[in-house]
């Protein structure tokens, strides 16, 4: 089971690195990708874990592909743009440019967050963003999983699900937009560090707007190298439709969870990718090795 997309507490997810392998060891993932978003910050202790859990029981160990979700913006193909998630594996992480460009995303993410806080705050809302961003790691990438946690924790909605459907909407009365990477720059920037670069949930439609295939082809035609098909946001028509996409322009097609522990209702290896797929993706990298347990 090869699972390509998952978040750990280093992003906005709940599980620590550590207990993210230990959690997908123990469902019976045999690749796992850590794929936080806008930082490396998990891979040194996803990569320690992964030598404690090689060394116990016997057990045939896990491999670890080293990842990250970048931020950025596409054009939609209708003349707009789109917010878009890249997938980034197995790049240098002290590649200048990504270092300076995931620096920027973070500081605008903290930014954004503690001005959401401060709409909610100011209409009564018991949110504090600044006491939020003061529990997590000062140079974390914080988001809207963060503030909805946030609200579950003040009785304000049962859910995260229901703070992403009512006052975290994008659009709502307390949305603020933060900083992404022109897609074009990121799919660059990961490939002159030695990374590949695959598409996130392009048809996430629940989301908000999404791209037109046609981007994804010139994306393609630019050094883009996957699509991810196989995402628990896909309904089956968006799967067929980008499968064939992904067939006549030569991309990847990776399955993955998009797991986020307990901000999410999916659990891991939900979706998987194909052997092949993996082994293609980690020929054409050259910036990190992929480890074994
Ligand atoms: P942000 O990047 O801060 O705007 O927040 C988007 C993040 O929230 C992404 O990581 C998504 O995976 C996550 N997310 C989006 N919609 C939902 C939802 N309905 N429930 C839980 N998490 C969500
Ligand atoms: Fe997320
Ligand atoms: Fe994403
Ligand atoms: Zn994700």
């Amino acid at each position: 089971m090869i699972d390509l997309h998952t978040h750990s507490a280093a992003s906005d997810g709940t599980d620590t690195p550590a207990e993210l392998l230990a959690i997908a060891a123990a469902a019976g993932v045999s690749v796992l990708a850590l794929t936080d978003h806008d930082t490396t910050a998990g891979w040194a202790e996803a990569a320690a874990a992964l030598s404690v859990l090689g060394s116990a029981g016997g057990r045939a160990g896990m491999t670890l592909v080293r990842g990250a979700e970048f931020s950025t913006e596409s054009p939609d193909g209708r003349g707009g743009t789109v917010t878009a998630h890249l997938l980034g594996y197995l790049f240098d992480p002290g590649h200048p440019e990504i270092v300076a460009e995931q620096e920027r995303l973070r500081t605008s993410r903290r930014d954004r967050v503690r001005a959401m806080g401060e709409r909610m705050a100011a209409d009564g809302l018991l949110v504090d963003g600044e006491a939020l961003l003061a529990r997590l790691a000062p140079d974390s990438p914080a988001g809207r999983p963060h503030l909805a946690r946030a609200l579950v924790d003040a009785g304000v909605v049962p859910t995260v699900g229901a703070a992403f459907d009512g006052l975290l909407r994008k659009g709502g009365p307390y949305y603020v937009e933060k900083e992404n990477t022109p897609i074009a720059a990121a799919i660059a920037m990961i490939r002159a560090a030695g990374g590949v670069a695959v598409y996130a949930h392009p048809f996430a439609r629940r989301r908000g707007p999404v791209v037109d295939g046609s981007v994804l082809r010139e994306l393609a035609a630019t050094g883009l190298d996957g699509v991810e098909v196989d995402h628990p946001d896909h309904g089956p028509d968006d799967r067929a439709a980008l499968r064939a996409l992904a067939e006549e322009e030569g991309l990847l097609v990776t399955g993955s969870s998009d797991y986020h522990g307990a901000n999410k209702t999916t659990p891991i290896a939900a979706e998987t990718t194909a052997p092949a797929v993996l082994d293609a993706l980690v020929a054409r990298a050259t910036g990190a090795e992929v480890l074994a347990g």
